[in-house]
C-alpha cells in the first residue's frame, strides 16, 4: 500500500475491528482528531461536559487497547492522550510547546536487539519517547 495521507477516521478503524459506535465514542473520537498535540482526560471531561466521566476513561482505555490511540507521560504533568497512526512507534514531545510528533526510530530497534544480553529477560514490548525543544521553540538565551 502506498502511503496516502489521507485523513485517517478513528470511528471507521473501530467500526472495521467490530467495536460497537456510540454517540459518546463518536464525540470523544471527533475531539481527538481535532487535537494533534494531544489532549488529557481532564481536557476532555471538560471539552464534553455531556459525556460522564467514567464514560471519557474507559473510552480511552479501549481506544488503547483498539491500539488507535497513544499515551504519552508529560514531563511533569498529566499523561496525554493522542490519536495515532498505526504500527510501532516512539515519539518525541516538545518540553516547551507540547508538539507531539511520531517516529520511526529504527537505529533505536536495532540498539535493543543489540543490548538484548544485558536484559534480564525477553523483550515484549517497550515504550521509549523523546523529550526535545522543537525547532520551532528554540532554546531561550542562546542568541
Ligand atoms: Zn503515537
Ligand atoms: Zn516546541
Ligand atoms: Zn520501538
Amino acid at each position: 500500500m502506498m502511503a496516502m495521507k489521507q485523513r485517517v477516521n478513528l470511528m471507521a478503524i473501530l467500526g472495521e475491528r467490530g467495536y460497537r459506535v456510540t454517540v459518546p465514542r463518536i464525540m470523544i473520537a471527533r475531539l481527538l482528531e481535532q487535537k494533534p498535540e494531544g489532549i488529557t482526560a481532564q481536557a476532555l471531561c471538560e471539552e464534553l461536559p455531556s459525556v460522564g466521566r467514567a464514560t471519557v476513561f474507559r473510552t480511552l482505555k479501549l481506544f488503547l487497547e483498539a491500539d488507535i490511540l497513544c499515551k504519552l507521560d508529560t514531563m511533569g504533568g498529566s499523561p496525554i492522550y493522542r490519536f495515532c497512526e498505526r504500527g510501532h512507534h516512539h515519539h518525541s514531545v516538545c518540553t516547551m510547546c507540547g508538539a507531539v510528533e511520531e517516529l520511526r526510530a529504527t537505529k533505536v530497534e536495532s540498539l535493543l536487539r543489540a543490548i538484548s544480553d544485558e536484559i534480564p529477560g525477553q523483550v515484549v514490548g517497550h515504550r521509549i519517547d523523546l523529550y526535545v525543544d522543537c525547532k520551532n521553540c528554540p532554546r531561550n538565551g542562546k542568541d
